[in-house]
C-alpha cells in the first residue's frame, strides 16, 4: 500500500515510469490480490473476508503528508483527494494479514518523514511522525489482543536537525533571529490544543517551535510554516548548481542562507548518528543497549522461527 503507482504499470500506459512492458497490476491481479486505488476501495475490500491479499496504489508518485492532506488540501491533494492515512492503512493492512493463519510480517514505513526532512520542511514531518506514532499505536492495539506479535520501531537514518527554542513574533528586534528564545527565554509554545487525532490545528502561531537544519544549500529562511506547499528550498541556475529559491525572497524576514553543503546539493542530506529501536512482545528483551542494525535482522529472524535462535 502507498504511492508509486507509475513504477506499476507497463511504460506504454500514460504516467508510466518502467523502462520495460511489464504490467504489475496485473500480475497482482493474477495472483489473487484485490487491487484499491481510494481509501474507500481499501475499506470496502478489506470488509470482505474472502480478501486475503491486497494491493494498494494510491498516487501515481509520493503520496500527500497529514498537513497538506488533512488540513490545507494543498501539494496534489486536489488531484488525488481519496487518499487513505497510513494509520488507515495500517489498520486495513492488520485486519487483511491476520487472516493468514500461519502469522505474517508487515513492514511500515512513514516514509514522507524523510520526504519532508530533505527540503527542510521540518512542520510537515513533524506532522508526519505524529502519524508514525498513531500508526504504532493502532499496531499496539492489534498486539494488546494477543500474545504473539513483535513489535519494532526505528529509523533508517537521521537527518541533522534540532529542537532550538522557540520564536516568538511579538518579541522586538531587527531581525527574526532576535525573536528566538533560547534555554530559560524559550517558554512554550502557543499551538492549539491538539484535536482528536493528536495534531495541531494550526501552525502558524505567534509563538512556536524553533527547529534548524545542520546541512542544507542556499536557502531562504523564513522562519515561518511552509502554507503554501511543502518548501522547495533551492533551484537549479544554468549552471547546474543549486542556488536559493527566490520564491521566497520576498516572506517578510526572510534572511539568505549561504549552504554548507556542495553547489550541486539542491536539498538536506541523511545524517549519520545512531537512531532509536524500540520495541514489545515477544523476543523484544533483546532489544537493549546498542545494537548494530544488523542485529535487527536476527531479532526478526527468530521471532518468526526462522532455524535456531541465535547465540549472543
Ligand atoms: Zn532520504
Amino acid at each position: 500500500m502507498g504511492g508509486g503507482a507509475a513504477h506499476f504499470i507497463p511504460r506504454s500506459a500514460p504516467g508510466s515510469r518502467r523502462k520495460d512492458d511489464i504490467d504489475y497490476i496485473a500480475k497482482f491481479r493474477g495472483s489473487g490480490h484485490a487491487i484499491v486505488t481510494t481509501e474507500r476501495e481499501m475499506k470496502t475490500a478489506a470488509a470482505d473476508p474472502a480478501t486475503r491479499k491486497m494491493l494498494g496504489l494510491f498516487h501515481p508518485g509520493n503520496m500527500d503528508g497529514v498537513l497538506d492532506r488533512k488540513f490545507l488540501k494543498q501539494g496534489t491533494v486536489p488531484s488525488f483527494p481519496e487518499q487513505p492515512d497510513l494509520v488507515d492503512m495500517v489498520r486495513t493492512a492488520l485486519t487483511v494479514l491476520a487472516r493468514n493463519d500461519d502469522g505474517f510480517v508487515l513492514m511500515v514505513e512513514s516514509g514522507l518523514i524523510d520526504k519532508y526532512s530533505h527540503p527542510l520542511d521540518w512542520e510537515r514531518a513533524v506532522m508526519d511522525t505524529i502519524m508514525l506514532d498513531r500508526a504504532v499505536a493502532a499496531a499496539k492495539e492489534f498486539a494488546g489482543t494477543r500474545n504473539d506479535t513483535l513489535i519494532l520501531v526505528t529509523a533508517d537514518h537521521g537527518h541533522g536537525l534540532s529542537l532550538v527554542g522557540t520564536i516568538d513574533d511579538t518579541v522586538p528586534g531587527r531581525e527574526m533571529r532576535d525573536k528566538i528564545g533560547v534555554h530559560e527565554k524559550a517558554g512554550y509554545p502557543n499551538y492549539p490544543p491538539a484535536n482528536d487525532e493528536g495534531y495541531p490545528t494550526r501552525l502558524d502561531v505567534s509563538r512556536r517551535l524553533a527547529v534548524f537544519f545542520a546541512a542544507f544549500p542556499d536557502y531562504y529562511e523564513t522562519y515561518h510554516p511552509k502554507l503554501d506547499g511543502p518548501f522547495v528550498p533551492a533551484v537549479v541556475a544554468p549552471d547546474k548548481s543549486y542556488v536559493a529559491n527566490e520564491k521566497y525572497r520576498d516572506t517578510p524576514g526572510a534572511v539568505l542562507r549561504a549552504g554548507n553543503l556542495p553547489h550541486s546539493a539542491p536539498q538536506g542530506v541523511h545524517s549519520g548518528e545512531d537512531v532509536i529501536l524500540t520495541a514489545s512482545g515477544p523476543g523484544a528483551e533483546r532489544v537493549r543497549g546498542f545494537l548494530d542494525n544488523t542485529d535487527v535482522f536476527r531479532v526478526i529472524a527468530d521471532a518468526l522461527g526462522l532455524g535456531a535462535p541465535t547465540a549472543r
